[in-house]
């Protein structure tokens, strides 16, 4: 079984998935209803949404991370630049909680759901595919 999520939980999942275009959110919900249908995936955990919609004031501080501001780089897109910043978002960040409350960033388990996301709809890019900078839990439209 997948681990429940908490009724705070579940409301920031709904908004955050609410924040998206209407195409990944319809995706997102079948690849969810597809992993935790099958055993063999829920028992490795929980895939949830950890970003849709990001301002882009909040995409700047993102790009300082590993330039101006300590951190590893995690994005190479400006303030405006990313698909993130889109209102509603072309794209969402999606991550795993596992059995013990902790949340994976699984490069294998994120693998397993983007599967599942291009079965869904295959106008979804998954991060992992790009050649240079490997953002496997991003998906985009
Ligand atoms: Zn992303």
């Amino acid at each position: 079984m997948a681990a429940k999520l908490t009724d705070a939980q579940a409301t920031r999942q709904a908004q955050r998935l609410a924040s998206v275009r209407p195409e990944l959110r319809q995706a997102y919900a079948s690849a969810l209803l597809r992993w935790l249908q099958n055993p063999a995936l829920a028992r490795l955990g929980r895939p949830i949404v950890t970003e849709g919609y990001r301002s882009a004031a909040e995409q700047d501080a993102l790009y300082a991370q590993g330039r101006t501001k300590p951190g590893r780089i995690v994005t190479y897109k400006q303030g405006g630049a990313s698909k993130h910043n889109r209102q509603p978002a072309e794209a969402l960040d999606v991550a795993f909680m596992l059995s013990n409350g902790q949340v994976s960033w699984s490069a294998e388990l994120l693998r397993r759901f983007a599967q599942l996301m291009k079965q869904a709809n295959p106008a979804i890019r998954w991060g992992g595919d790009w050649p240079q900078f490997r953002d496997r839990p991003h998906f985009e439209l």
